[in-house]
């Protein structure tokens, strides 16, 4: 057997994406389940941007793109950053990745390396503590729980810069709790910020376009553009126009960062796929109308979850303001006896019980680094919604 790098044997599976694969197993073998776990939209890539790409194909842009993407794809990208966020931005400032995933990992594959600390704060998407630890580095999480609304406080940020640390990771809409920093809390978290001019800001903005009440989640180089120096945005079309297949993702920064990262990407996937970056310039400059109705959708969809689950006892639910998860705290669960006579101890205990009892697939808090609760994604159909959320209704109410 060929001896795996200890770097890898040490790696975790994506918890999102293992819950995902353990649902299709289950459907393989017979189970019918009602999947709340994966993140993807699950509404059609919207047709003109299909149109685009079956023209590239049929025009002939079927070849390796320039290792930052296409100047089409890279202009695209900076018009977006300029109209929505007023920065000034130029193409030379934009890299494309296969995904936002992607450039996540590039960015810290370019920047950390032994002894480097990058700031998660807790609850974290699955993957940054795990790419932060790939690189040698180490994460710090700092967790905002409940009582601050899931958002890191300035004196938290504080407290957590060493002179070892390279990376402060902001990400709002927040995945899993949907929550997002209003203007006053990034003045605040800039003001600390500009007191540590060696620590570097990640600001993914996957989610931006998805929020649910009054103005989007500002972004902290809007709030602060004397920041924009040492930050780097990252976002993509996988979310905002269901477009998670396609696999393509932009990072906007200073050039030197964007050249380094682009050096990195010639030596791994030389370039995402012409086709799809060819799309995503429909997408960005194209109709925008597909992103209010599929907002519109997923808000009725969030009302309806909140209202049924709010029923279960022991689920403390609260309405996110964006993205598309719910992240119930199951605090009022644990220590439950299951009619098969099992004692609920944590919140991997009561997803497993959900997924026997209820026939519904929720991913554990304990992945994203904040435990008692689970996450449920909302990304899923209106019938899937009802029946899990009456599954789960009647699953908690048993315990009791
Ligand atoms: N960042 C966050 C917070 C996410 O939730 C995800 C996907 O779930 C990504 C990045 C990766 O997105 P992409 O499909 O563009 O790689």
């Amino acid at each position: 057997m060929l001896k795996l790098a200890e770097r890898v044997i040490m790696l975790k599976p994506s918890a999102s994406i293992a819950a995902k694969k353990m649902v299709t197993e289950l459907e393989a073998a017979g189970r019918t389940i009602l999947d709340f776990t994966i993140g993807e939209p699950d509404l059609p890539t919207p047709p003109h941007i299909v149109e685009a790409a079956i023209s590239a194909m049929r025009n002939g842009d079927t070849h390796y793109t320039a290792s930052a993407g296409t100047p089409a794809l890279r202009e695209a990208v900076a018009r977006k950053v300029a109209r929505e966020k007023g920065l000034a931005c130029k193409a030379e400032n934009v890299v494309i990745g296969c995904g936002a995933k992607q450039l996540i990992y590039e960015a810290f594959a370019t920047t950390v390396e032994a002894s480097v600390e990058v700031i998660v704060p807790a609850p974290y998407w699955v993957s940054y503590p795990d790419i932060v630890g790939l690189q040698g580095g180490r994460p710090v999480i700092v967790t905002a729980d409940a009582e601050d609304d899931f958002k890191l406080t300035p004196a938290a940020l504080e407290a957590a810069i060493t002179p070892a640390t390279r990376w402060l990771v902001l990400n709002a809409p927040n995945n899993p709790t949907g929550v997002f920093y209003s203007r006053e809390e990034l003045t605040a978290l800039a003001g600390v910020l500009r007191r540590y001019p060696h620590v570097w800001i990640m600001t993914d903005e996957i989610y931006e376009n998805l929020f649910y009440e009054g103005e989007r989640s500002p972004s902290i180089v809007e709030v602060a553009p004397d920041l924009a120096e040492r930050s780097l945005l990252i976002s993509g079309v996988s979310k905002a126009y269901a477009m998670t297949g396609w696999r393509v993702g932009y990072a906007v920064g200073p050039k030197p960062l964007i050249d380094a990262m682009t050096k990195l990407l010639s030596q791994s996937t030389t370039c995402p796929s012409s086709i799809s970056q060819a799309a995503a310039v429909a997408a960005l400059d194209g109709d925008q109308s597909c992103i209010d109705e599929a907002t519109a959708l997923y808000r009725k969809r969030r009302d309806r979850m909140v209202e049924l689950l709010k029923q279960a006892p022991g689920l403390e639910v609260r309405a996110p303001s964006g993205a598309f998860y719910l992240y119930p705290c199951v605090a009022g669960l644990i220590g439950k006896t299951t009619p098969a006579g099992k004692v609920l101890k944590s919140d991997t205990d009561v997803a497993l019980y959900l997924l026997e009892a209820a026939n519904v697939a929720v991913v554990d808090g304990s992945a994203y680094g904040l435990s008692p609760y689970i996450r449920f994604s909302f990304a899923t159909g209106m019938e899937t919604i009802e029946q899990g959320c009456v599954n789960v209704v009647t699953a908690c109410g048993a315990l009791f």
